[in-house]
């Protein structure tokens, strides 16, 4: 991407001027649309501007520009990417900072938002390298044989999609909720179109401004639309996915788009979710498990102040507890300082606006009907360095629900801001039923350090659940927390929560990717794929396969090595040389009536040594290094007398840097009758050719 110039700057009264980055440029601002006001004074801080986009040409413009770019990188490179994006916007990151204040982010609110969504990018980049091949596609599980004869197989491959990732995000994190759904499809090779929520998107913008001057990612990879999507649904085929984060009816208004359901366009939806904490039995007053749940009920609160997916709306314990878990709550929350951001005594900031509070507060009216509020009062509360009447301040407010079986409101209704309820339970099962009544929820805490409890719990509510948190003392000072989504762990959740898997590694990579059933002869297979496997062709010359340079290896290249004898005498000499005198291969007797043993055998060990010795090409040579196996297997046990001797085939080869690739070799060590003994992959750096 090369720079193009923003002319989003703020106008002279401060305020900022939202345009779109679309066909790589800025479109330039239209005609003021709305107004997006400052969470804490009221003021107006950024406009939208209203341009008639083309979406049918964004979207084409995304398929054929960045989709090539990307289409031409491996996975390797475009972990590269998104490394050298994360640097670059570490640096950068003050800019974000500065304006999420006015969204009402205190520093650590910010923190969590921006570094996490860098923090996201790094773990992606870091996986991109480790996990994944440094090729363009994946191959998912092993050659499957189709046919008597072997003339007929079948491999899966997993190719990127030709289309347009469309993410729509929710308000309460701009920076993370674009990152974190950026990283998976750009590893996977998608371009991404990506629309903010009106209310926080001049952050969004401000970071999109970021990413542009960058320079880092491929022209098109990238499209940023602030305000409306006007018909982009409706351009949309079945190569693209639509990626959403918000709110429940929202999502289901998408979900039923005429176009999304005709063309079966993938649509992953992160949806609102009404999160557990369980306070186990055992967690009695006193304990480190009970400060735990207190700790974090209250944090899950005030953090955003309240406006996480993740946030904690019911905390359930047991019933003997209760009065022990409200007081403690109260005076904990007592102590939170709520006001303006930016000053530093902060420690909870307002909703992202005047309608988001109104909107909590209807919520939290209708949940009054079943609850009754124990903490906080909307109408009289403390302010540091800011106007209640400007602001869209509400303090922590924490319910207590007498019948939670019987209630439905306090299962139903997410007051998405600082709003708890706490209710009793009588036994575990009791406990499982009253949180599924979430009906599939994000992510549900348990705090106990009973095994049997934590068991029962969480496999109770394991199915309704996309992530369980079980925190006792053992992981009290390095636990993430309840409400940190993690990249390497899923993120989403069954039922009212969406359904989708946004995160979780690189599993999610495959939301952007098709799985293919790719069938044909053995030697077609390995031919399209790069992967030999046992029933393609082999190569066989005078030339040892060690002797080839990483480029000049051919996948196939194999050799057969001479066969060597096993003696008792190797097999005394191995033992005592190594110590490994296990009774198998010392004492005949022993092994009489044995399962597996015929009699004394062979160290599997032995057999890999000798395996070696057999098949090594000992001069200096383009192999640089032996630096592991994988998949090791003793399928049979070789008896003093016996025969063996080894196959040795490359069967996979992947490119590390300029000097040198990783070769994977199949290797399989036979008897004299012909039968294996072991089969394993052996890894090796060769040499580039250079
Ligand atoms: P929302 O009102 O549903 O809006 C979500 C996004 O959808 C916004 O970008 C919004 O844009 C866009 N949108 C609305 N109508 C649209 C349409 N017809 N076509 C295209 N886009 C449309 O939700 P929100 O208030 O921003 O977010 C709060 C909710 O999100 C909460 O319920 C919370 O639980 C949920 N959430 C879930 C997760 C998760 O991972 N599960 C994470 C964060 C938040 P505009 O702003 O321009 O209307």
């Amino acid at each position: 991407m090369t720079q193009p110039q923003s002319s989003g700057a703020r106008t002279a009264d401060n305020v900022m001027k939202l345009d779109s980055f679309v066909r790589g440029k800025w479109s330039g601002p239209g005609e003021p649309a709305a107004e997006i006001h400052s969470a804490v004074t009221g003021d107006v801080v950024a406009v939208t501007t209203g341009s008639d986009l083309d979406m049918r040409e964004i979207l084409a413009y995304g398929r054929a520009v960045g989709g090539k770019h990307l289409g031409k990188l491996t996975f390797h490179q475009r972990a590269g990417l998104l490394k050298a994006l994360a640097d670059y916007l570490t640096k950068h990151k003050d800019r974000l900072y500065k304006l999420s204040f006015h969204a009402g982010a205190t520093r650590t609110d910010a923190v969590i938002d921006v570094d996490g969504g860098i923090g996201t990018l790094l773990a992606y980049a870091g996986k991109g390298r480790r996990e994944l091949p440094n090729s363009k596609f994946l191959l998912d599980g092993n050659v499957e044989g189709l046919s008597k004869g072997g003339a007929f197989a079948g491999q899966h491959i997993v190719t990127p999609l030709h289309g347009v990732a469309v993410h729509i995000n929710a308000f309460n994190f701009p920076c993370w909720g674009m990152l974190e759904k950026l990283a998976p499809a750009l590893l996977a090779g998608v371009p991404v179109v990506t629309k903010p929520a009106t209310v926080t998107s001049y952050v969004a913008y401000e970071l999109v401004r970021i990413i542009t001057e960058s320079g880092v990612l491929p022209e098109g990879a990238l499209q940023f639309i602030v305000g409306s999507t006007g018909d982009l649904l409706d351009h949309l085929t079945c190569q693209d996915v639509v990626s959403f984060t918000g709110s429940a009816d929202t999502s289901q208004k998408l979900q039923r788009h005429p176009v999304i359901a005709r063309e079966a366009v993938r649509f992953i939806a992160e949806r609102d979710s009404l999160n557990a904490a369980i306070l186990a039995p055992d967690a009695v007053p006193g304990s480190p498990e009970f400060d735990l749940f207190v700790k974090e009920v209250a944090k899950e609160m005030t953090v955003k102040a309240g406006q996480k997916c993740t946030a904690i709306r019911r905390a359930l314990v047991p019933s003997a507890q209760l009065d022990a878990v409200i007081t403690a709550l109260r005076d904990r929350l007592a102590k939170v300082t709520i006001g303006n951001p930016e000053n530093d005594k902060v420690r909870m900031g307002p909703l992202v606006g005047l309608g988001q509070r109104s909107d909590v507060l209807a919520h939290v009216a209708k949940l009054r009907a079943e609850a009754e509020l124990v903490a906080g009062d909307p109408g009289n509360f403390a302010l540091l360095d800011a106007d209640a009447k400007r602001g869209a301040f509400v303090p922590p407010l924490l319910l207590h629900c007498v019948k939670p079986l019987a209630a439905t409101a306090v299962h139903e209704i997410e007051a998405f801001g600082p709003v708890s309820t706490v209710m009793g339970y009588d036994d575990l099962d009791q406990a499982i039923a009253l949180t599924n009544r979430g009906g599939g929820s994000l992510v549900a805490s348990i705090y106990t350090h009973d095994v049997p409890a934590a068991t029962e719990l969480a496999f109770g509510i394991g199915s309704f659940h996309g992530r369980v948190a079980i925190i006792d003392r053992d992981c009290a000072s390095e636990h993430t927390g309840h409400g940190s989504p993690m990249p390497q762990m899923v993120h989403g959740g069954p039922g009212r929560a969406g359904g989708g898997e946004e995160l979780g590694g690189v599993r999610s990579l495959q939301h952007y990717m098709q799985r293919t059933a790719l069938q044909g002869s053995p030697a077609m297979l390995s031919g399209v794929t790069g992967r030999w496997f046992k029933g393609s062709p082999m190569l066989e010359g005078d030339l040892h396969p060690f002797r080839y340079h990483y480029d000049d290896l051919e996948i196939g290249r194999t050799l057969v090595s001479k066969s060597r004898q096993i003696t008792l005498d190797d097999i005394e000499h191995f033992a005592h040389f190594t110590g490994d005198t296990f009774y198998a291969h010392m004492d005949e007797e022993a092994t009489k009536g044995h399962p597996f043993f015929p009699g004394r055998v062979a160290h599997g060990y032995l057999l890999l040594s000798f395996a070696a010795g057999l098949f090594v090409d000992p001069d200096y040579g383009p192999v640089l290094a032996n630096y592991g196996l994988d998949s090791l297997r003793f399928v049979k046990p070789v008896q003093p007398g016996e025969q063996i001797q080894v196959r040795l085939t490359a069967k996979e080869k992947m490119p590390r840097n300029k000097q040198y690739g990783e070769v994977r070799w199949d290797v399989e060590i036979t008897t004299g009758t012909g039968e294996t003994a072991a089969t394993y992959e052996l890894l090796t750096m060769n040499a580039m050719r250079g």
